[in-house]
């Protein structure tokens, strides 16, 4: 059960949660391999409570066979004191509200327990030091602590989320890498751990049983990161309410866009199974149906007012086509891939559909599956559009001398040389050249980084600072000069050249990326992949007319790409047909 540091934060978190009380500090150095501290104000232990909790099975959450079923607490196996004091330095410090002094229970794996009187505040403090500090082959497995540091920030978003009554104070060494006030107000927290910006355009769900916030269709992210799912005050993963959430914004928000939302269930516990996981994170609900649909009209009625609004603002709110509606028109492939024939005729009049600035990529399997998360360097054989062996085989040195000959579909274009037949895929080939531009002037450019005009303030939410953090040379070597603004906010001055006019969406959706990438990646690695979504952004999109010029231009680029035929990610960007071939195929 104990994995990692993480786990053990989780554990004494909610212990403190279980004692009634209504702050709690925790503290991590090193992520929490040296230390992890929880203090809480709740209700604390006497001498023997103490005594009690350390040993195995000494839980006092159960009192009768059938509370099992109605458990509202977060705790009741009463294994988690003793599993962690087996592994670590443990210390308890704690105090009941009406006793005079407090008591301190130290436990070492291969030392007799220690038990004497102490000096402390009402409730108790939890300290875990050197944790497997006698299991070295677990510590060498041990993710980083960096990565123990983010796992953290996420818990205790989640489950400062959960639980607005309660303030909330994780600090990373010295740094106070989040806040909240505990006075019961969710969207206080929200703000206090997505930011006031976020905070402000949340709106409000209520009634039938689920209340909380969902952003609207325009606030969307490329991962579900900020979607937060809390049953009885308890936070779960749910895949099922991922879909309920997916139901209600389906035709408003592309394929793989992802809204913020915070919901609160309250549901009869008789309805659920807990416990199915051992961490108890996940539920399973007795009626799956009518939760999701529950769920789905909950988030659809607040949507539905908010409908109202767009066509007073068109130019804030964009009517997105459903991938249903699309996948007619989209190959199984990435970015960019196709335009649609299309729009979904909204509210019964026709609208001139126009094609959003932003490109369409292969609907993510759930949860998190995205283009770059695929392991580098290339997508899985099968992935690729299946092209004829000869055709695939196109050495380097024959591409060049190409004649344009037009733009088929508004997506390809076509070129001849030397008789042969090219096929150019006008977003794969421009991301290319856009990648190897990139990868190219991190060596060798001093004017790579554009200062803005107007620098941009950013707010990020307490665990994509702390992934930003991380990696913040990796960004600064791509070109990225931000500056802390203060609580949460950075102020972004300069950034890669290549960036037109959204430089702090740019930025946000790299950003996007880093929650998606192992933690433990070389920078080396998280440097192309970043290189590579920043290429895939800026790059012409499919179903883009474009100029003779412009079309001339990307040739010439493109025969002095050093891997002219794929994309970064490994799909074709140009096909070849053999001038023999066609003569061939038409019995020459
Ligand atoms: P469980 O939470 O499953 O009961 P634990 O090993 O986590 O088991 O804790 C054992 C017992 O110690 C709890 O049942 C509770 O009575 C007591 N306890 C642990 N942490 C605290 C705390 N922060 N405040 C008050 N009591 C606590
Ligand atoms: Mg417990």
């Amino acid at each position: 059960m104990i994995e990692r540091p993480a786990s053990v934060l989780k554990e004494l978190i909610e212990n403190s949660l279980d004692a009634g009380c209504t702050q709690i500090d925790v503290d991590l150095l090193d992520g929490g391999f040296k230390l992890i501290r929880v203090r809480d104000n709740g209700w604390g232990m006497s001498e023997a409570d103490l005594l009690m909790a350390v040993e195995r099975h000494a839980t006092s959450k159960i009192r009768s066979a059938s509370d099992l079923w109605h458990i509202q607490t977060f705790g009741f196996r009463g294994e988690a004191l003793p599993s962690i004091a087996a592994v670590s330095r443990l210390e308890i410090v704690s105090r009941e509200n009406d006793s005079p002094s407090a008591t301190r229970l130290s436990q070492e794996a291969s030392q007799p327990l220690r038990i004497e009187p102490a000096g402390a505040p009402a409730g108790t403090t939890v300290t875990v030091r050197d944790i497997f500090y006698n299991t070295p082959a677990r510590r060498k497995f041990q993710k980083s602590p960096a990565a123990e540091n983010t796992a953290a920030v996420d818990l205790v978003t989640r489950l400062a989320l959960a639980n607005p009554q309660v303030a909330f104070r994780l600090r990373l060494g010295d740094r106070l890498a989040l806040q909240t006030s505990g006075n019961n107000s969710l969207i206080e927290v929200i703000a206090g751990v997505y930011g006031a910006d976020t905070a402000r355009q949340m709106l409000p769900v209520g009634g039938d049983g689920v209340t909380g916030y969902i952003s609207p269709p325009g606030l969307t992210r490329n991962n579900r990161q900020r979607q937060t799912f809390i049953v009885n005050r308890r936070y779960i993963h749910s895949r099922l309410l991922g879909f309920a959430v997916d139901d209600a914004y389906r035709g408003r928000v592309p394929g793989h866009r992802f809204p913020m939302v915070v919901l609160h269930l309250e549901i009869d516990p008789a309805l659920l199974d807990v416990n199915v996981h051992p961490s108890k994170l996940e539920v399973r609900f007795r009626e799956e149906a009518e939760t999701r649909s529950l769920v789905q009209r909950a988030l659809s009625r607040t949507l539905g007012v908010q409908r109202g609004i767009s066509s007073l603002t068109p130019q804030r709110w964009t009517v997105w086509p459903s991938m249903e509606d699309l996948k007619g028109s989209i190959p199984d492939s990435e970015a960019g891939a196709a335009a649609p024939k299309a729009a979904r005729p909204e509210g019964g009049e026709a609208i001139a559909f126009k094609w959003p600035d932003r490109v369409f990529e292969k609907t993510p399997a759930y949860p998190e599956a995205e283009p770059e998360e695929v392991a580098l360097p290339a997508p899985a054989e099968d992935s690729l559009p299946s092209v004829p062996a000869e055709e695939a085989k196109v050495s380097v040195s024959s591409f060049h001398d190409l004649v344009l000959l037009g733009q088929l579909d508004n997506t390809y274009l076509v070129a001849e040389g030397g008789g042969d037949l090219y096929l150019i895929d006008q977003h794969a080939a421009h991301e290319r050249i856009l990648f190897e531009q990139i990868m190219d002037s991190l060596q060798d450019h001093p004017n790579w980084s554009q200062p803005l005009l107007f620098p941009e303030v950013v707010e990020l939410s307490p665990d994509e600072k702390e992934s930003l953090v991380q990696s913040i040379l990796v960004f600064r070597e791509l070109g990225f000069i931000v500056e802390d603004f203060g609580s949460g906010s950075l102020l972004l001055r300069s950034v890669p050249s290549i960036i037109g006019s959204d430089a702090r969406e740019t930025f946000l959706d790299l950003i996007g990326i880093l929650g998606k990438t192992a933690p433990n990646a070389r920078d080396g690695q998280l440097l192309e992949r970043l290189a590579m979504k920043l290429s895939c952004r800026q790059a012409i999109k499919a179903g883009q007319k474009l100029e003779r010029g412009e079309m001339e231009a990307l040739l010439v680029s493109l025969e002095k790409a050093r891997q002219p035929m794929s994309c970064p990610h490994g799909r074709p960007s140009a096909i070849l047909f053999k001038k023999s071939d066609i003569y061939r195929r038409f019995f020459r």
